[in-house]
């Protein structure tokens, strides 16, 4: 089956109708036990080192793997994209655009879905039946986002995990589905989590690692994972263009502030973990993040792949004992 690599979450309903295997290559980039050899060979061929880590991470997955298609998200996720899709392009690789529109528009969104289906030869009826293939999927995945914040039953680091599978279902829906399945049945039976906090994290999936379980050893549990849950399409929306038009993470911030607001007062969070990358132009949010939420917000870096280094752990330790005293 063919690949295709793509750089954040696209409508992967038209993958799917075209009978080709979805590849996140975020997902393959930090899951790789080499994420940190990789970004060192994206520097070594000539990315500068104030460049974003994933962005290099996704260049040399894209190299290493031999993948010879891509969706290259040129508006909507990030500013580097346009010169990553340029210097693959010299590589060889196919690259087809596909672009969020800033404001939203329905008959935009619609007109880039349809390119999109143009490109891998697919019809509407083909993409509505994936569609209903992954929503069945997506609907279980949800549940497990519920058992998170209402049951107590799911880890931070769980609940990150299966939410950001959905983004390619790990490249093969059915195993994936299994995999849900599973986790679904023995999760159920397990005793709750007794958490001194509820914390809820935004912003990209970190980069580095061991984040969740160092919060969880200081008994404070994510129940909220913004992004990941976006990138479960958590609202079930059966129109396919209405669907990429709720998604947040593409779109302003206000329009992600109009997920974070409810549902962290649904989840009953005690204080935001705000995560950026460093070289992101995201970082700048922060200031309207902070202005917006009513709770608590602790930002940390990222650069590299890596273990959680000592100075944020620190600073974590702080955040946390602050919490503790107010409350
Ligand atoms: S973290 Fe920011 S700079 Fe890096 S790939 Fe994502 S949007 Fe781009």
């Amino acid at each position: 089956m063919n690949r295709v690599g793509f750089t954040t979450t696209i409508p992967l309903e038209v993958i799917i109708a075209a009978g080709k295997k979805p590849v996140d290559l975020n997902n393959v980039f930090i899951t790789s036990k080499d994420s940190h050899r990789l970004t060192e060979e994206a520097e070594i061929a000539g990315f500068p080192r104030n460049i974003c880590g994933w962005i290099k991470g996704i260049y040399a997955v894209m190299i290493e793997s031999g993948i010879k298609e891509m969706v290259a998200v040129t508006e909507g996720d990030c500013s580097y994209t346009k010169a990553l899709m340029e210097v693959l392009s010299l590589q060889g690789i196919t690259i087809a655009p596909f672009a969020y529109p800033h404001d939203r528009d329905a008959t935009s969104l619609r007109f880039e879905i349809e390119k999109l289906m143009r490109h891998f030869g697919v019809t509407w009826e083909e993409v509505r039946e994936a569609k209903a293939r992954l929503d069945g999927i997506r609907g279980k995945v949800r549940e497990i986002d519920r058992l998170t914040w209402e049951e107590n039953l799911v880890s931070g680091q769980e609940n990150h995990y299966f939410q950001v599978a959905t983004s390619d279902m790990n490249g093969d829906p059915d195993r994936f589905e299994a995999e849900v399945d599973d986790f679904l049945q023995k999760v159920r039976s397990r005793p709750p989590f007794k958490d001194r906090l509820r914390l809820a994290y935004i912003g990209v999936p970190p980069i580095f690692d061991g984040l969740y379980p160092f919060l969880e050893s200081h008994g404070a549990r994510v129940v909220f994972n913004e992004t990941q849950r976006q990138f479960a399409m958590p609202y079930l929306l059966p129109d396919l263009v209405e669907q990429y038009r709720s998604y947040t993470y593409p779109y302003d911030i206000f329009h992600r502030l109009s997920d974070i607001l409810p549902e962290t007062e649904r989840r009953r969070v005690d204080a935001v973990i705000h995560y950026v990358q460093s070289f992101c132009f995201r970082q700048i949010e922060d200031m309207i993040i902070r202005k917006k939420l009513p709770l608590p917000v602790l930002t940390l870096e990222g650069d590299k792949p890596s273990p959680l280094d000592a100075r944020t752990k620190i600073r974590i330790e702080g955040f946390l004992e602050m919490l503790a005293e107010r409350r």
